[in-house]
């Protein structure tokens, strides 16, 4: 072996080790994330700007009819939520969102900051802007953001199997041509339409009661007999006849 060969490698070794010596540090630290880490424990009686982020993360984990306010303070429903959730993954329930609740929200999340199991595009078919609906763009895009992480634990209470998006949010002329209601809530980026299978339209639509949508039409309501709209609109409206909803 020459030297420069032999120099070469070597220099290639410790390039190697540096590598996997970072890797380690990374691994052993563990907060890092590519969306967002949060820097202290957070538990009732706390306010801030990093309880609201933890509040959209859990907001699947309301209770049978209720929704979680996105409000920055951390109350008695926001503990309830997060026990919830601790209970969902096999996490000590004590509602206070520490270490171990923070890790597996993070590995919950991709980098853009929606859970692992949706996108942004699967919630929006109609255009890439967000825009021409009726609010702001980045409102649609914030509440297609809460629906995701409400439908991710509705995934995971029903077992771990996929959930199939067919429709989220539609501008105005979206909405238009496929027929959509005038005032529907697609065109707020809240509403999601989900098909049938790997679950019954019934099993979703009662499913969907736990997980914070005030919007629950399926079998029985004219229209929807061949998927199940959830929202999270102002207005409780949950008919799906057919179901039992
Ligand atoms: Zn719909």
């Amino acid at each position: 072996m020459s030297r420069r060969v032999l120099r070469a490698l070597l220099g290639f070794v410790m390039i190697m080790a540096v590598c996997v010596g970072g890797g380690l540090a990374t691994a052993g630290t563990a907060q890092a994330d590519g969306c967002y880490t949060w820097s202290r424990t957070l538990k009732e009686g706390m306010k801030g700007s990093d309880v609201t982020q933890l509040q959209i993360r859990v907001s699947g984990y309301p209770g049978y009819n209720a929704v979680l306010a996105i409000d920055g303070s951390y109350g008695p429903a926001t503990k309830a939520a997060v026990k919830r959730f601790q209970s969902a993954y096999g996490l000590a329930s004590d509602g206070v969102a520490g270490p171990d609740t923070q890790s597996k929200l993070y590995a919950l999340q991709d980098n853009d900051c929606t859970p692992i199991h949706f996108t942004y595009p699967e919630l929006n078919k109609c255009n890439s802007t967000w825009a021409g609906g009726k609010v702001a763009a980045g409102t649609a895009k914030a509440n297609a953001l809460s629906s995701m992480w409400k439908l991710e634990a509705m995934r995971h209470a029903l077992g771990d199997k996929s959930i199939r998006v067919t429709s989220g949010f539609r501008s105005v002329s979206c909405n238009s041509s496929v027929g959509g209601a005038s005032n529907s809530r697609h065109m707020y980026g809240d509403a999601v339409d989900l098909g049938v299978s790997p679950h019954s339209l019934c099993t979703m639509a009662k499913q969907a009661r736990n997980h914070g949508f005030n919007g629950i039409l399926g079998p029985g309501y004219p229209g929807h007999s061949d998927h199940v709209h959830v929202n999270q609109g102002p207005n409780h409206h949950w008919d799906a006849s057919q179901c039992g909803v």
